[in-house]
């Protein structure tokens, strides 16, 4: 007869992945892969102390030579073949929500370079896809930011002369002319086809990936599931619960995004504001209010809010898309950066500014650190050209240092309207169709509804909204809920929220995953040795007890 008891023992994953972005792709393609790339040298190694306790097992680039030493050290455990699935609240693949935006937003290229990717295999992944495929054109250089080899002739001119502020000589210069071929911007298609490449070279693509939303992570010996009181990951979702030995947490920014709510003074905290939408929340674009007012031939005025990229891609958008007129306010003087971290972050190997990170004393040196480097919202230099553009054409008003204060829903002939009061006034603002908030999303561990549990039952350090982990990552030493992306960035850095991120996370959680399993593989044997002997024992007390036979004892287990 089956035993039907075993069938409805639920099932404990090895890992429970928790939210399908890059970051999450990226540890889940690390923890299959059985010879990664390099993405340290061997001169960090040395000097950073969470490198250093990997010994062997992580492969390095020679600093003198360039030359790459493979991880030779024989493992204990593999983690290729880990039982992996991954939980994410909105789409049943990877990098679903990542997709999505890109083509609500309809972005072409990414703000980030070649070298940010998601595969373990080699640094230069990405640039080899776009090569094999036939794809370079795709590629879009990124200007003003290669070339630190100043030419003997420029450096003396440098000296001598006064240069213009757009010259070459006084342009920015961290990146070394060798590395110009990994500063382009691969274009979405691309990018998104890497992902699924990658997916599929790990055999992550057929049912990895589950549409659940995870509601609260607890961490306990789980009776009747748990095994010599072995403690297990309870992650509870809309669908119910799921187990794991470890858990990897990928969130992104985390939190919901929120509407500065202060500036809709007639409107209580909980109510709904009509014709009003936070950027991570668009359905369609333009919103179909403001549509259906063009198609009715009605000219249209739409507000954008914030100082970053996806305020620029949105005034961008809805003036491409026939919005007559877009007003763009920004609270701070508008910034131009090419990436949303300081280029001197961003170097493949040997980045300095990171080395300083690693060293910092402390968890607060870290995150004044980080916030210095990631400053408020920025725009890369290719869309201020086009606001310059749109603005130049009389298609867009773009205001600086200006702040929203009131904003009062009123209803014309035309239907309802948004009526505003900035700070400092502007005269002659008109009434708006819709008002656009790409004001971010402020990440703070202590407001997730689901690690509300883990806070109280295990509590750590949190750091300006940040969880102080360990350097695996981990959110204790005994406890292997890793964490990556934004909320990881008081270990990953400023490029922690990015893409940039996402590979020296993975690298990290992996090697502490597979040092994890080590580690119970060890116990497993050490209680399967006590337990033998307490057996041989059993039977010699058997024996003198009259009970069983002298040669039991003799058997082998
Ligand atoms: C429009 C746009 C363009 C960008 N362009 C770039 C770029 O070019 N280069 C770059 O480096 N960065 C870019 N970024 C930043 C980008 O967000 C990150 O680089 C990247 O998405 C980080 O990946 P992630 O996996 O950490 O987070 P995300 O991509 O945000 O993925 C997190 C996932 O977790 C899921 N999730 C959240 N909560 C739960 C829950 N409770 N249960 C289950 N699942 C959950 C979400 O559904 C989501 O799928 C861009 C961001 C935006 C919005």
């Amino acid at each position: 007869m089956p035993d039907t008891s075993r069938q409805t023992l639920p099932h404990v994953h090895d890992v429970v992945i928790i939210g399908a972005g890059p970051c999450g792709l990226a540890v889940a393609a690390r923890l299959r892969e059985k010879a990664p790339g390099a993405i340290f040298t061997d001169e960090e190694h040395r000097r950073h102390r969470f490198l250093h306790r990997y010994g062997q097992s992580m492969p390095l680039k020679q600093v003198r030579n360039g030359r790459v030493t493979c991880c030779g050290r024989p493992t204990a455990s593999d983690t290729h073949d880990l039982d992996i699935t991954a939980l994410d609240a909105t789409h049943d693949d990877w990098c679903g929500r990542w997709n999505k935006l890109f083509k609500c937003y309809n972005i072409e290229h990414l703000r980030s370079p070649m070298f940010w990717h998601v595969s373990p295999v080699d640094r230069d992944a990405l640039l080899g896809y776009a090569y094999s495929q036939n794809r370079e054109n795709e590629l879009l250089e990124i200007h003003h930011c290669v070339g630190k080899e100043v030419s003997k002739h420029m450096r003396k001119r440098t000296r001598t002369q006064k240069c213009s502020a757009h010259s070459a000589c006084n342009a920015r210069v961290e990146i070394n002319e060798r590395d110009r071929i990994d500063y382009f911007n691969p274009s979405q298609a691309l990018f998104s086809d890497h992902c699924r490449a990658v997916a599929s070279r790990y055999h992550l693509c057929d049912d990895v990936v589950k549409k659940e939303s995870v509601q609260d992570i607890s961490f306990d010996v789980v009776q009747g599931i748990s095994v010599n009181d072995e403690p297990l990951f309870t992650v509870t979702t809309d669908r119910g619960p799921q187990y794991a030995r470890t858990v990897v947490l990928s969130v992104g920014p985390a939190n919901q995004p929120s509407i500065p709510r202060h500036a809709f003074k007639a409107f209580s905290a909980t109510e709904s504001l009509p014709q009003v939408c936070h950027s991570t929340q668009i359905e369609t674009f333009p919103d179909t209010v403001v549509r259906t007012r063009m198609t009715n031939g009605q000219r249209t005025k739409v507000l954008v809010i914030g100082g970053g990229l996806t305020s620029a891609q949105l005034s961008d958008l809805a003036i491409r898309k026939g919005v007559t007129k877009v007003w763009h306010l920004m609270r701070s003087p508008i910034a131009i950066k090419t990436f949303d971290v300081e280029l001197s972050w961003m170097s493949k190997y040997r980045n300095l500014e990171q080395a300083y990170f690693y060293s910092a004393d402390t968890d607060e040196e870290r995150l004044q650190m980080v916030r210095a480097a990631r400053g408020g919202g920025s725009i890369p230099p290719r869309y201020h050209k086009k606001l310059k553009d749109h603005i130049s054409r009389g298609r867009l008003e773009l205001r600086t240092e200006t702040k929203l204060v009131n904003a009062q829903f009123v209803t014309t002939e035309a239907g309802g309207r948004w009526k505003v009061e900035t700070e400092p006034a502007v005269e002659g603002i008109p009434l708006f169709d819709f008002i656009y908030f790409a004001t971010g999303i402020e990440t703070d561990v202590a407001a997730l509804p689901y690690l509300q549990t883990m806070r109280e039952t295990h509590p750590i350090d949190e750091m300006g909204g940040l969880p102080c982990l360990t350097e695996q990552l981990k959110w204790k030493d005994d406890v292997p809920l890793f964490v990556t992306g934004r909320l990881a960035s008081l270990r990953l850095g400023a490029a922690g929220p990015n893409l940039g991120g996402a590979r020296t996370g993975a690298e990290r959680i992996a090697l502490a995953i597979q040092e994890h399993f080590e580690e119970c593989k060890r116990e497993d044997k050490i209680s399967g040795d006590i337990a033998a002997a307490d057996k041989d024992e059993n039977e010699w007390e058997r024996f003198v007890l009259g009970h069983g036979s002298k040669y039991s004892c003799l058997v082998e287990h």
